[in-house]
């Protein structure tokens, strides 16, 4: 009784599929196929491919910092057509249960360049990703891991870094970096955070334990940063960076004073690991004493009544801030932007 029925299902199953294909030869895919044999066709359709996805992201060795932590350098601040996007780190942790990726890059393209630099590390998989902010240099890259380890593999945020992925933002930041580069990032999908984490959870993989920390609004109202407890290494996102001017819209100049000293006093002495930048053990102090020239300048400013351009002048004065100028990435085109912000916090501050 089972036999008959389960051949005519089948038989259906098949009578459908091939009519779909039937249709699919009619309708020019027939065409199509044949031409794919010309040469010039085949070029045609190589360049369709590249138009539906850009090139591939060239191979950057990875460089280990700790026992357990690796980074994948960007040496580029900014994003243009040549770097393809690659403009912030990406870090991983080798821990005895897999590998744990601390922010994905900026493209499908620039994380399947990460997902090949692990492997030539460690044999083990990906088995989370955690997104340090919103900023799409830090997680555009989440497409080529769930492409390669599963639609189930953790990624981790704070809950306002998964609501503005998911909403708004991710759209906005997906289409940003392919106009900044040129279209080299097309074909990167939106992919936001699937899991949420709270300032103060430790999380365990294997032999290594991460402590998540968060305190209030520095870089953005959500930044994580991420301590490699064994290590004495914190992933720090972008509340500090080597040698860039931070993108400080979303921001607050005190507010990230306030997150520097209670991330020292829960963490202690670390390597911090800067999301643009090298890792060093003093970059709080040093970011932070070029961020406190600005700040300070701005709030005497205000105290004085001098306006906006004079407080300007006296930024570019400040000895913390002159002595970054001559070397800091993106100095010229964003200390007057920055400064402004810093001026307008100063000013709600005082009243
Ligand atoms: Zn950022």
């Amino acid at each position: 009784m089972l036999q008959p029925t389960d051949r005519s299902t089948s038989r259906t199953a098949f009578d459908v599929r091939r009519r779909r294909w039937l249709g699919w030869m009619a309708g020019g895919g027939l065409a199509l196929a044949g031409l794919a044999a010309v040469p010039e066709a085949r070029v045609f359709a190589q360049q369709v491919q590249d138009f539906i996805e850009g090139p591939p992201m060239p191979d950057i060795a990875p460089r280990q910092l700790s026992p357990h932590v690796w980074m994948i350098y960007a040496k580029d601040g900014f994003p243009n057509q040549e770097n393809q996007g690659m403009m912030a780190n990406i870090v991983f942790v080798v821990t005895s249960k897999g590998v744990v990726v601390l922010d994905s890059g900026a493209s499908l393209q620039i994380g399947q360049m990460a997902i090949r630099m692990i492997g030539r590390v460690t044999p083990l998989p990906v088995v989370a990703v955690f997104n340090s902010h919103y900023h799409g240099d830090h997680w555009l890259g989440n497409h080529a891991f769930v492409e390669a380890y599963g639609q189930d593999l953790p990624i981790y945020a704070l809950a306002h870094t998964r609501e503005q992925i998911a909403g708004h933002e991710g759209n906005l930041w997906r289409s940003l970096m392919e106009r900044w580069t040129n279209q080299a990032t097309l074909g990167t999908r939106v992919v936001a955070p699937n899991q949420t984490v709270t300032h103060g959870q430790t999380l365990t993989f294997g032999d290594v334990t991460l402590r998540m920390h968060h305190y209030g609004r520095a870089h953005t109202p959500s930044d994580l940063c991420v301590q490699v407890v064994q290590d004495g290494v914190t992933y720090v996102g972008d509340i500090a960076m080597e040698n860039r001017i931070a993108n400080i819209d979303d921001g607050s100049y005190p507010g990230t004073f306030k997150y520097y000293e209670a991330l020292q006093q829960a963490a202690g002495g670390q390597l911090w690991v800067p999301g643009h930048g090298h890792a060093r053990k003093d970059l709080l102090d040093t970011y932070g004493s070029f961020l406190s020239g600005i700040w300070e300048a701005c709030v005497q400013a205000v105290r004085d009544g001098v306006p906006l351009e004079g407080a300007k002048a006296l930024v570019l004065k400040e000895p913390r801030v002159a002595a970054r100028a001559a070397t800091m990435d993106g100095f010229d085109s964003n200390i007057g932007k920055y400064t402004s912000l810093a001026y307008l916090e100063a000013e709600k501050e005082a009243f």
